[in-house]
């Protein structure tokens, strides 16, 4: 093989693993997107961490919650006020 097709080749590979590699959301360990579920690493999914997902979900919940509750909180000022 060509010299420099051979190293053009490993350099699209390097790239390529290193695409296909990510920090886990957790202890931030860099292992490869396959063997990660969600964001998560295989040991912090033994430990029964939340995923990406999973997060956002409880976000939203808690950002509805607070809504609701500052919702609640006006209208009740409003109505002992007056
Ligand atoms: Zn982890």
């Amino acid at each position: 093989m060509d010299e420099k097709l051979a190293e053009q080749f490993f350099n699209t590979m390097d790239a390529r693993s290193d695409e296909a590699q990510e920090d886990c959301i957790h202890c931030g360990k860099r292992w490869y997107v396959m063997h990660h579920l969600d964001g998560v690493c295989h040991n912090c999914q033994k430990k029964g961490l939340p995923g990406r997902r999973e997060i956002a979900r409880h976000k939203k919940v808690v950002r509805w919650v607070i809504l609701i509750g500052t919702a609640l909180l006006l209208a009740r000022i409003f109505i002992f006020n007056n």
